[in-house]
């Protein structure tokens, strides 16, 4: 029979490695490469990088 439980999740976050106090956040901008690469800005400072993911994500 069906039965429900909690479960536990994580997420992880990108902090800027720039200016360290924001967090880096998907812009749009999707490079098409296998695998995609995905660039992200800072809230903070602007700065921008490029994830294989993208960030948040839950675990
Ligand atoms: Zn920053």
């Amino acid at each position: 029979m069906p039965e429900t439980r909690e479960v536990k999740t994580n997420q992880v976050d990108q902090r800027c490695p720039e200016c360290g106090n924001g967090w880096m956040r998907p812009n749009g901008v999707v490079q098409q490469t296998n695998p995609p690469q995905y660039e992200h800005t800072c809230t903070n400072c602007g700065a921008k990088r490029t994830y294989g993911m993208r960030y948040p994500y839950i675990v």
